[in-house]
């Protein structure tokens, strides 16, 4: 078998660039390592529609950034929805 990605045991991290992207751009340009936990969901609601963007905060300049559903595993995306709508149903 070949090995084509490594898993991380310590749970999924990504590394991201600060941009703002989604939210009105003007990030600080920080490279920063977001894992699981730094994730959660931000809706905007255009008409009859809802879409849901998965987003982290800048600790740096407390810029929100959204990241490509795709480059979050499904895991980590269900944990944030699962976190969002708790507190909206509340
Ligand atoms: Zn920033």
């Amino acid at each position: 078998m070949r090995v084509l990605e490594k898993g991380n045991p310590n749970g999924w991290e990504k590394e991201v660039t600060c941009t703002g992207k989604g939210n009105g751009d003007g990030g600080c340009n920080a490279r920063l390592m977001v894992a699981e936990a730094d994730i959660f969901v931000t809706a905007s609601h255009c008409r009859d529609e809802v879409d849901y963007y998965y987003t982290f905060l800048c600790s740096e300049c407390n810029t929100k950034t959204d990241i490509p559903e795709r480059d979050i595993p499904s895991r980590v995306r269900t944990k944030a929805m699962d976190e969002y709508k708790g507190k909206n149903n509340r």
